[in-house]
């Protein structure tokens, strides 16, 4: 049956992948989006599935959205590369806690359902015991550095569902998205996988930060949204938390040799300084995820990063 469903960040990189896959399925979708981070070739490919309407989710959302019927709420909305969150770091704490609120109050008043897109962020800088991260590892956090605007705006987005769930019933699941990639990238977005292929594409330096031994892991989108509609449509799943990411793990030089590798370039490499609270490593354990939801990654790397380097080149 088709549902009414807000995507709040839904211009942005995986809100537009959301939007078309959640159309397609035949639903009626609006998004909510300020344009902070989005591009414009997103912006009008979400424009071709989705109702949208330019507003922050910091301003009155009941307001804005009163004459909506809604089931579901894809809550995206956040700058999610470290450029850009640290770009305005105060309006970033506010668009986790004041956002994510107005967004929670707003799924109380119409009876909808909440899917809140938490970050393996929260885990901050685990030792090497706590490899890969649980559900249940509570994070290593510094509340007092550049990341901290978005990682304990996230941890108190986190809160804010818990809380709604417990005293305003509303049935929410939150979600900890690990690195993820793919079409719909902006190519100036600030994140790795965009930054070393349009490097490579166009013959500049690769910038590998630090000595590039520190390891991510990273999930092709496609993986992640049909993830993320499990997540939405299962029965009993309440709250979580829910890590969603592929638990395949690559050293960031690994990376930076397999995309010069598939795009043929001559690229060098450059050594620059790593960012002040740059994480070791991370890597999920998605027991959970494959137990409650039968879901898994099916597309690995370099499939995931010829896709992706396609869609660059176009
Ligand atoms: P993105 O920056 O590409 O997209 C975010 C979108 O939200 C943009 O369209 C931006 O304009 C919009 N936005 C930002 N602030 C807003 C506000 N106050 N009101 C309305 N719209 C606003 O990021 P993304 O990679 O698509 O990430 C989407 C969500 O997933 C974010 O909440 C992010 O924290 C989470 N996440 C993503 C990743 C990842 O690897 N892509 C990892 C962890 C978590
Ligand atoms: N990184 C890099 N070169 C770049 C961009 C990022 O070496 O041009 C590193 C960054 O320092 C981090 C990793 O790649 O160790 C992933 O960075 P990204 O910004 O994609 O996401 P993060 O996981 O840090 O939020």
């Amino acid at each position: 049956m088709a549902k009414n469903i807000l995507v709040t960040g839904g211009a942005g990189f995986v809100g537009s992948n959301v939007v078309r896959q959640l159309s397609v399925d035949g639903h009626n979708v609006i998004v909510v989006d300020n344009f902070q981070t989005s591009g414009s070739m997103q912006s009008s490919e979400c424009a071709r599935y989705a109702q949208v309407i330019a507003c922050s989710v910091n301003e009155d959302l009941h307001w804005i959205l009163r004459e909506c019927s809604i089931d579901e709420i894809y809550h995206l909305a956040c700058p999610a590369s470290p450029l850009a969150y640290q770009d305005n770091e105060i309006q970033t704490f506010s668009t986790c806690i004041d956002g994510t609120r107005n967004v929670l109050e707003l799924a109380a008043s119409k009876g909808a359902r909440v899917l809140m897109a938490s970050t393996s962020e929260v885990y901050g800088n685990p030792p090497p015991e706590h490899h890969p991260q649980v559900e249940s590892y509570n994070g290593n956090v510094n509340t007092m550095g550049p990341r901290a605007c978005y990682d304990e705006g996230k941890r108190g987005a986190e809160t804010l569902c818990y809380m709604y769930h417990q005293h305003q019933n509303v049935e929410v699941s939150v979600i900890r998205i690990f690195n993820t990639y793919g079409p719909g990238m902006r190519a100036g977005d600030g994140r790795v996988v965009p930054n070393f292929i349009n490097q490579a594409l166009a013959g500049d330096p690769i910038t590998i930060y630090g000595d590039g031994k520190q390891t991510r892991s990273f999930c092709f989108v496609d993986d992640l949204v049909s993830g993320m509609i499990k997540v939405m449509n299962h029965e009993t799943l309440q709250l979580g938390p829910i890590n969603l990411g592929n638990p395949q793990n690559i050293e960031i030089q690994a990376l930076a040799q397999r995309i010069i590798r598939l795009t043929g370039s001559d690229s060098k490499i450059v050594y620059k300084d790593l960012p002040v609270d740059d994480p070791v490593r991370r890597t999920p354990d998605i027991s959970l995820a494959k137990q409650t939801l039968g879901w898994s990654p099916v597309i690995d790397l370099d499939e995931g990063l010829k896709r992706t380097i396609q869609y660059f080149e176009r």
